[in-house]
C-alpha cells in the first residue's frame, strides 16, 4: 500500500493577488462597454497582443468557460447547448459558451458579452474556428480567422519560410481588418510597448517555472493553474508582470530556505492536458501521497516566447514576423516526435518520477497521439506514465472513484520503482 503523508499545501501568498488582477480584467471589460470602446472575443493561441495594441478590449471565452466550471455552472450550460443540437462529444468549452450566451449569463457565471468582432485561429484546433463561426453568425458580428499551418517532423526549410510569410501576411490583413471595423489607426509605438510587456510577462513566468526544477519544488498547481490566466487574457499589460515578479520572489525565498510547496515531497509528477476545472480537488488529493505536480505543458505553453529563433530584438523590431514564427512553435502543437523529445528532456530537467496524461474526452486535438506518446516514454525511456480519462468542463465525464483507484495504483508503481 502507498504511504499517506501529512500535507500542508502551501499556495504562494502572492498568488492571492491573482483574484484582483482577474477582477480588474473583468472590470476593464465592463468599462469598455460603458465607454463604447471596441471589444473582441479571441481564442487561445491567437495574438491577443494585437488587440491590446489597437486599444481593443479582449475577452477570452475559454477563460470564461473555466469560470463556469469552477463555479459549477458548466454542466447546465453544456446541457442547454445539447438541447440546441450540439453533440455530447463536442468540446465542452464550446458548449459551455453556447449555453452561457443563450442564458444571458453574467461574467461571474462565465458569460461573455456580444463583442465588436471575433478573432479565431486554427493553430490549436479547428473547433476554435467553427465555434466562433457559429457565434459570430448568431450575434451578427464580423469574424476574422487566422489559418496557421502545422510544422511537423518532415517540414523542410523552404516550406517553413513559406508558412512564416503566409501567417505574417494574414496578420497584416488582420490589422487592416481591425482598422476598418474600429476606425482606429495602428500605432507602431503602442504595438512595441505591448509587445515588450508581453515578452517581459512571459520571461518572468519562465523564471518561475525554472524554480520548479528545485527539490523540494516551491510551487504547486495551486499557483500555476490559475496563475496562467493573465498570460492569455492580459499579454501586453504591465500589471500582471508585477504579480508574477512577486510570485517569483516568494518562490525564490522558499528555494533559498529549502522550503517546498509540499512538506514531504516523495514523488514529482508531470501533468499533461487541461485540468478538470470542475474538480480541482483531484490535484490536492495527490498531495496526501506526497506527490506534487512540478510541470504542466499546458501552463508552460502560454509563455509563448520559447522559440530560440525569436529574440527580444526581433519581437520589438519585427513584431508581426516574430508573432508569425511564434504561432508555429507553440508547445501545444508539436508533432509526436518533438513531443516525445520534449517530454524526455523535461523529465530529466525537472527530476520527474512519473507522468499523468489527461485523455480529455471533449478535446480530441489535445488527446491525439497520447497512447503513442505514453508507449514511447515507457518503452524507450522507462518513464512511468498513466492515462486517465475525464473532461475539463463536463462533470458528467468525470469518474472520481475510478480516477482515485488509478492514482493509488500508479503511486504504488512509483513507490516500487523508487525502492529499486
Ligand atoms: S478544449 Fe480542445 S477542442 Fe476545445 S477549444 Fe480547447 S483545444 Fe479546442
Amino acid at each position: 500500500m502507498s504511504k499517506v503523508v501529512k500535507t500542508h499545501n502551501k499556495m504562494l501568498n502572492a498568488t492571492q493577488g491573482l483574484k484582483n488582477i482577474m477582477g480588474r480584467h473583468f472590470l476593464a471589460i465592463e468599462q469598455a462597454y460603458r465607454d463604447g470602446k471596441p471589444t473582441a472575443w479571441a481564442t487561445s493561441g491567437s495574438p491577443v497582443e494585437m488587440l491590446y495594441a489597437m486599444d481593443v478590449q479582449p475577452m477570452l471565452p475559454e477563460n470564461s468557460a473555466t469560470v463556469s466550471a469552477a463555479q459549477k455552472f458548466s454542466q447546465n450550460f453544456i446541457e442547454i447547448a445539447e438541447t440546441q443540437g450540439f453533440s455530447y462529444d463536442l468540446c465542452s468549452y464550446f458548449k459551455t459558451n453556447i449555453g452561457a450566451v443563450a442564458s444571458n449569463a453574467g461574467m461571474i457565471e462565465g458569460g461573455t458579452r456580444k463583442p465588436t468582432f471575433m478573432l479565431s485561429t486554427d493553430v490549436i484546433c479547428d473547433t476554435h474556428v467553427n465555434w466562433f463561426e457559429v457565434q459570430a453568425e448568431r450575434m451578427n458580428v464580423p469574424h476574422f480567422t487566422l489559418d496557421v499551418p502545422h510544422v511537423v517532423s518532415n517540414t523542410n526549410n523552404r516550406q517553413l519560410n513559406y508558412y512564416k510569410k503566409y501567417v505574417a501576411e494574414q496578420l497584416y490583413e488582420f490589422i487592416d481588418f481591425m482598422q476598418e471595423v474600429t476606425g482606429y489607426e495602428y500605432n507602431e509605438e503602442r504595438a512595441r510597448e505591448v509587445t515588450e510587456n508581453s515578452w517581459n510577462l512571459s520571461m518572468v513566468w519562465q523564471d518561475i517555472y525554472k524554480l520548479r526544477k528545485e527539490v523540494p519544488c516551491p510551487i504547486s498547481t495551486r499557483d500555476t493553474f490559475g496563475g496562467l490566466f493573465p498570460l492569455f487574457t492580459m499579454p501586453g499589460l504591465k500589471e500582471p508582470i508585477k504579480l508574477y515578479k512577486r510570485m517569483y520572489r516568494e518562490a525564490k525565498q522558499r528555494v533559498d530556505n529549502g522550503i517546498g510547496a509540499l512538506e514531504n515531497e516523495n514523488y514529482r509528477l508531470l501533468f499533461e492536458g487541461i485540468p478538470f476545472w470542475h474538480n480541482l480537488s483531484f490535484f490536492s488529493k495527490l498531495e496526501k501521497y506526497g506527490a506534487i505536480i512540478v510541470y504542466e505543458p499546458y501552463t508552460y505553453a502560454f509563455s509563448k516566447y520559447m522559440n530560440p529563433n525569436v529574440t527580444k530584438e526581433m519581437v520589438l523590431n519585427s513584431p508581426i514576423e516574430a508573432m508569425s514564427e511564434l504561432m508555429m512553435s507553440f508547445w501545444y502543437v508539436y508533432d509526436l516526435e518533438t513531443r516525445i523529445k520534449k517530454f524526455e528532456e523535461t523529465v530529466r530537467e525537472y527530476k520527474i518520477d512519473g507522468i499523468i496524461m489527461h485523455e480529455n474526452l471533449s478535446c480530441r486535438p489535445n488527446s491525439c497521439g497520447m497512447y503513442d506518446l505514453k508507449r514511447n516514454l515507457m518503452e524507450e525511456y522507462d518513464i512511468p506514465s498513466l492515462i486517465i480519462s475525464s473532461d475539463m468542463n463536463d462533470p458528467r465525464k468525470h469518474n472520481a472513484e475510478q480516477l482515485s483507484n488509478q492514482i493509488e495504483s500508479f503511486i504504488e508503481i512509483l513507490r516500487q520503482k523508487k525502492r529499486v
